[in-house]
């Protein structure tokens, strides 16, 4: 799912122009069986890069695992057309086990793509064409199904493996159509009904196991296909057939037609990135309501990217969800297992380095797998694979994953066909797939294992919202209001103005489309520099004022602006979309200067409106929900032994009518005392600094780090500063302010130094290829910070730097207290006398604060801050880890990716409402974290196991009496409600780190 940053690309586009008729090609150079001859004469429709039949072996260096005669081994990507008519030979080989689907034939209403205009065809959005009638070609979406049809679906288990959402990744659908073979041809050599053409014994083993590394651990193909259904889909015809040669040029698009990015582009429980518009593309919606029409409840799914290159060939990505215990064993089941297979599957490689082998091999570990941000170091909303695993999607279980080498520019520039690459993602893809397959078809242990019994402090708390839903009015007998074809151009000042009809008029508009397509070659324009927007003029004035278009003033609303995630793929079409538009005066116009407008769109800009019965975007205005961070524990209970985990109240244990001395282990989650609040300081923030413009950053040269090893010092410029805890600071947001062109990348980190070692630890940052780099901390722990500004790509030096302090408190709103402080006393005495008794006091998230209701340190020690996710870094210092400390035990994990500082995420921000982008696309980190000073906790005798920002401990115990209090400082928290969640809110988001960490605090 990796974005491309501009530096990466750099000079990308204007070396891609003169390209274009260098790269045209005629004729594939990749053979595709399509009739009986050529099959019979390469032994697989699609033959691997490494196929290497009738020799009986492979030779050194190359796959062991490739199929196919070594005289139709591949040579180039296969295309969109060679996939069809690829699988419709499949099919017709193997009828038992292959239906191949065209959505719009076998579950809509058999429109043509080519000439439809409909928003609800199942089509794509339309690779854009200049001159070509409708401005677009429109593709036919396609999945393949394999499951063995003999076999009634009745309880069949589900998957879903989406190929190459993002065009320029190749590796998914590569890897897909040649699993979906494996699969087929193997199921009927098992069954004994392969025809005379296919030769099983070519195979190997039959029945033949699905994980061929691991024979012994695998369930069989026919076995496998009698018990599941496997589906694999393509959602992303238009951005694969923007590189297909016969376009003229090789330059696969990561977005679909509509220059929409179809991976951000899903409905998903939690905090939404408004700009998304999720489900405004026909793509996503089509893909989604088929698979959902298929079945409500699936198993398992797995979006198969890829990316440039990183640490890793390969990254498995957990999704992010509520996970309650069972599935977070059932998809670490999976992961691990598949990341044992590609362990042995990809060391025929050279590239490839064993787990074990060190970091500075300049060879790539094989697969790494975690969380999101662990793995790639960003997260987002709108995502497929969270979506997969999403109760609003198909409630399975839920995994990405990214491949090396499979991106724009793998080779310099365009995507170039590397044979010994393209072999690894066939080969890695493959182990995913059948891993997945496997070891959901095998049971797991699901017991969350603690000794003695366990008490958990109950908080009555909950968020709740009845919900305001966006629903369209059924059987409306008016229809919608017809179609408008016009140009945006230098002579209208690329602004079309017109009237919206309502009800008075005998029309019904449910949504509204605005696609933009301007002159491009093959789809490829410097289009991308420019902005579309959908404005509505503003009741009650007289005449329409322009304060300019996009300026959203007072005379014209943005109802929707095309979000421009970056000009670099030189995409030709931008599309916009509103809902339940009001009857009235609006225009579609784009942003830019005159000279940017023209350069840009080549002139002239086709313009297609259209309106629907149907909303334009799933836009539920807001789904209600009832969530709390206590479903954890009845969640748990499930997996705990009976009676084993005990809710018990604060009154109770208050009255002395629980006696905490009874269990093992406590646990207070995120809510020191129920009932108890305490106000926001008041008082002013510190004074801000401005320096404008940052002569320090002008005067640096670009690097483009980090992909040189070690940041060279003309590279970049540190302004540092100091958080005053003398103030009142509840937000601190660091902004660069440069020059918006073409290439002009400059990156932002804010960093915090230890007191205790002088080192510097990362609380924020953004590295955008967008003009301003923002990052914003809320309550930020008093200290010495510093902002180092990374020179990426600078052309145009920035222009302002601004360190921006505000007082204005940006947490949830604050119920008054129903306690007085001698009750937050009489509560910390009953919990320092549990632990001094010999209990396990477990304290996780704001539940700290009884650390100063005990007694044990100053409240003004107990620090909350804000983090980009829940994360606890599992060292002292920031340089060595503590993986050794029992309460570190199996974090570290085979294959277990960490981030900067053994940084390992503990819960997800999403799911649970927390913001992680402003309203600009900006980093803005709002997951709440708690944390102990340090110094003071180990001045008191206090062991550090983990931190969270410099000197700031997350993650220890102290001995009291003789028993011990432990601190988790991120872990549990409850939602939030302060940040866009339309779809709703999860109750929890552990991570499988966050399970692991609770299990060993719970493990006295
Ligand atoms: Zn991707």
């Amino acid at each position: 799912m990796h974005a491309l940053r501009t530096g990466a690309a750099f000079g990308l586009a204007a070396l891609f122009l003169l390209l274009i008729p260098g790269t045209a090609k005629t004729g594939s150079q990749v053979t595709v069986a399509t009739d009986d001859t050529t099959y019979a004469a390469c032994g697989r429709v699609f033959s691997d890069p490494h196929a290497y039949w009738p020799s009986s072996a492979q030779s050194a260096g190359r796959s062991p695992f490739a199929k196919g005669n070594a005289a139709c081994a591949a040579k180039d990507f296969i295309s969109y057309s060679d996939m069809v008519s690829g699988l419709s030979y499949l099919e017709g080989l193997f009828p038992r086990f292959v239906e191949f689907y065209r959505l719009e034939q076998d579950f809509g209403a058999g429109a043509d793509c080519a000439s439809t205009v409909s928003l609800t065809a199942y089509c794509s959005a339309g690779l854009p064409r200049q001159g070509v009638p409708n401005q677009r070609v429109r593709s036919d979406l396609y999945m393949v199904r394999v499951t063995d049809e003999s076999v009634s679906d009745k309880g069949k288990k589900l998957f879903v493996f989406p190929l190459s959402i993002h065009g320029i990744e190749r590796a998914g659908a590569e890897a897909g159509v040649r699993a979906t073979e494996d699969l087929s041809t193997w199921a009927a050599c098992e069954a004994k009904v392969a025809g005379p053409l296919v030769n099983c014994a070519r195979e190997g083993a039959i029945p033949h196991p699905l994980m061929e590394t691991t024979p012994s651990a695998s369930v069989t193909a026919g076995d496998a296909l009698r018990r599941t259904a496997i589906y694999f889909v393509f959602p992303n015809p238009d951005g694969w057939r923007r590189g297909d040669i016969d376009n003229l040029a090789r330059f696969y698009q990561r977005y679909n037609g509509n220059g929409v990015d179809a991976n951000r582009d899903w409905p998903s429980l939690g905090y939404t990135f408004d700009p998304y518009t999720p489900w405004s593309e026909p793509e996503t919606k089509g893909f989604g309501k088929v698979l959902k029409q298929i079945r409500g409840k699936w198993d398992g799914g797995i979006d198969l990217h890829g990316q440039l290159i990183d640490r890793a060939f390969s990254f498995t990505l957990l999704g992010a969800s509520e996970r309650n215990y069972a599935k977070n064993q059932r998809i670490l089941q999976t992961v691990k297992g598949a990341w044992q297979d590609a362990e042995a599957r990809l060391s025929w490689s050279p590239v490839i380095k064993p787990n074990d082998a060190a970091q500075d091999d300049p060879r790539l570990y094989g697969v790494q797998w975690g969380t999101v941000w662990d793995t790639i170091d960003y997260t987002t909303t709108g995502a497929l694979g969270d979506w997969i695993d999403s109760p609003l999607g198909l409630d399975a279980d839920g995994i990405d994953n990214e491949m090396s080498m499979s991106h724009i520019s793998n080779c310099g520039v365009g995507s170039c066909y590397l044979t010994d690459f393209e072999q690894l993602h066939v080969d890695g893809n493959k182990s995913l797939v059948y891993a997945m397959v496997n070891y959901t078809l095998q049971p797991e242990d699901t017991a969350f294992r603690v000794p003695g019994k366990v008490a958990y402090v109950y908080s009555p708390k909950v968020l709740e919202n009845s919900g305001r839903l966006v629903t369209i009015p059924k059987s409306r007998k008016l229809q919608p209001q017809a179609p408008i074809h016009t140009q945006l151009t230098p002579a209208n000042d690329f602004t079309h103005t017109f009237t919206i009809k309502g009800t008075a008029d005998n029309v019904f508009n449910g949504g509204v489309e605005a696609k933009a397509t301007p002159v491009n070659v093959a789809a490829v324009s410097g289009f991308s520099l420019t902005k579309l927007s959908l404005e509505r003029y503003r009741f009650g004035e007289a005449t329409p004022e322009d304060g300019g278009c996009n300026a959203d003033d007072d005379n014209w609303e943005v109802v929707n602006q095309y979000y421009n995630q970056s000009s670099i793929y030189l995409q030709a079409g931008q599309a916009v979309h509103g809902n339940m538009p009001l009857p009235g005066v609006y225009r579609v116009c784009l942003t830019g200067g005159l000279a940017t407008q023209i350069a840009a769109s080549g002139g002239s800009v086709e313009l297609d409106i259209t309106f629907s019965k149907q909303k334009a975007w799933e836009d539920p205005g807001q789904k209600p929900y009832r969530v709390t961070n206590m479903k954890f524990f009845d969640d748990l209970n499930q997996q705990m032994s009976a009676n084993q985990l005990v809710k018990v109240t604060s009154d109770d244990v208050l009255s002395g009518a629980v006696d905490l001395s009874a269990f093992t282990s406590v646990v207070v989650a995120d809510e020191a005392l129920p009932g108890y609040s305490e106000q926001p300081p008041a008082g002013a923030a510190q004074p801000s600094e401005v320096y404008e413009p940052p002569a320090k950053a002008a005067a640096t040269a670009p690097c483009a780090w980090p992909t040189s090893p070690a940041l060279p010092p003309t590279c970049y410029a540190d302004y540092e500063f100091d958080v005053n805890p003398a103030f009142n600071n509840q937000q601190l947001t660091v902004r660069l302010t440069a020059p918006d062109t073409g290439v002009n990348d400059w990156d932002l980190y804010v960093e915090r130094q230890s007191r205790i070692t002088g080192e510097w630890f990362q609380v924020g940052k953004s590295a955008s290829s967008s003009s301003v780099e923002a990052t914003t901390l809320l309550t930020p722990p008093a200290g010495h910070y510093r902002v180092r500004i990374i020179n990426w790509s600078g052309t145009v030096p920035p222009s302002k730097l601004e360190i921006l302090f505000s007082n204005v408190y940006a947490g949830p709103p604050i119920a008054p207290s129903t306690r007085t402080s001698a009750d937050a006393q009489a509560w910390g005495a009953k919990l320092r006398a549990y632990a001094e008794g010999g209990g396990n006091l477990v304290l996780t998230d704001g539940a700290l604060r009884n650390l100063a209701h005990m007694g044990v340190v100053g409240r003004s020690l107990i620090n909350t801050f804000s983090a980009y996710a829940g994360y606890i870094g599992f060292t002292r210092d920031g340089q060595t880890d503590t993986y050794s400390d029992a309460l570190a035990h199996n974090v570290n994990q085979p294959g277990a990716a960490e981030g900067d500082q053994h940084r390992h995420q503990t819960y997800e921000p999403v799911p649970i409402g927390y913001a992680i982008q402003d309203e600009d696309g900006a980093d803005f980190n709002s997951s709440p974290i708690w944390a102990v000073d340090q110094i003071a906790w180990e001045q008191l005798g206090g062991r550090t196991v983990g931190t969270t920002t410099a000197d700031q401990a997350t993650l220890g115990e102290l001995r009291l009496g003789s028993g011990k209090v432990r601190i988790i400082g991120a872990l549990l928290p409850m939602p939030t409600e302060q940040y866009y969640h339309p779809f709703g809110l999860a109750n929890y988001s552990l991570t499988y780190t966050g399970y692991q960490v609770l299990q060993n605090a719970l493990t006295p």
